[in-house]
């Protein structure tokens, strides 16, 4: 349904997203999770023809955005970031606006009303939007997305600056729309992508790092060993070569060290090996200073960390 090859995206010369595939399947739910700044909003700008990719291709259900922009965005959804609502028009009136500029002509009223329904908007349909709080206003640019029941929904951190109760609530609401529509999700929030996400494309510095079930993110994390280690002597970069050479070293990442004697690395490993006696005699091998070396085990909250950290 959405295919994005080799896609980049730059601000003057600052690539926001740099050489991006993925393909999602219709029906799918996927969370596109990365910390602020990653470039969740970019991608999803050049996914929704917002915004055009400097290099790469993307289609939508077939269309090419660029080529076939109208085509691709009839069948898009799209809750921005900060979603364009007129404060001065009540629900209804801001959802049958919206449903005529999708080029709805009948039935306009029985679907505002059934929108309404399924953003249980029902008590505020009178209300004028400047109104509203936010986590309502949240749900009319949700109603506003799926007004023409599209066949994509993109939300852009539907859930920022809304109260926590409305956060569950607006959650549910995602939830509920899951199958309906092929549903694209960004989210700096780890948990509101893993509840509501069957696959997650983790996003960091305009790359991705990851991109698998919540559950296998965490197997991943299980099936390797993780220590940290910290060592005085020679440098981070000579370091990180000496390890990088151990077949069992899978990665090697450098990280502040608490005591700038030292340097503090965290070293994932291949498991069913017992790997820290390996390593203690590289380190005593080489001459490193040992300080530290303690094994470690990771929450899906630490996987994210460590692949959006340097
Ligand atoms: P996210 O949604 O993950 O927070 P964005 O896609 O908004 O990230 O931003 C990615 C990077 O691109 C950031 O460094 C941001 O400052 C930069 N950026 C975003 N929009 C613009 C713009 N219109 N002009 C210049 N830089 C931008």
């Amino acid at each position: 349904m959405i295919e994005v090859s080799n896609m980049s995206k730059y601000y003057a010369d600052y690539p926001a997203v740099l050489d991006v595939s993925f393909s999602i399947k219709a029906g799918e739910t996927v969370g596109l999770l990365g910390p602020n700044g990653a470039g969740k909003s970019t991608t999803m700008k050049v996914l929704t023809g917002f915004t055009p990719p400097t290099d790469g291709n993307v289609s939508i259900g077939g269309f090419d955005i660029i080529k076939n922009s109208f085509e691709a965005r009839k069948l898009l959804g799209y809750l921005p970031e900060n979603v364009p609502l007129y404060l001065d028009m009540t629900v209804t009136e801001y959802l049958v606006f919206m449903a005529k500029i999708r080029g709805m002509n009948e039935s306009v009223n029985k679907r505002v009303n059934e929108v309404i329904e399924i953003t249980s908007l029902g008590d505020y349909k009178d209300t004028l939007i400047g109104k509203l709080s936010k986590g309502y206003r949240q749900r009319t640019g949700i109603s506003q997305a799926i007004i023409h029941n599209p066949k994509v929904l993109i939300l852009d951190e539907p859930t920022i600056g809304i109260d926590p109760v409305q956060v569950v609530e607006t959650r549910n609401l995602i939830k509920s729309l899951e199958g309906e529509h092929t549903l694209i999700l960004s989210s700096h929030i780890l948990p509101e992508v893993t509840s509501i996400c069957k696959r997650i494309l983790v996003i960091h510095e305009g790359k991705i790092v990851a991109d698998d079930t919540p559950d296998n993110l965490s197997k991943r994390l299980q099936s390797t060993n993780v220590c940290e280690i910290e060592v005085s002597g020679s440098n981070k970069l000579d370091i990180i070569k000496l390890f990088r050479k151990e077949s069992y070293i899978i990665d090697i990442r450098s990280k502040p060290s608490t005591n700038s004697s030292y340097n503090t690395f965290i070293i994932e490993t291949s498991s069913n090996e017992s790997v820290e006696q390996k390593i203690a005699k590289l380190v005593v091998e080489n001459s490193l200073g040992l300080r530290k070396l303690i094994p470690l085990s990771l929450s899906l909250e630490e996987i994210f960390l460590q692949l959006t950290s340097d």
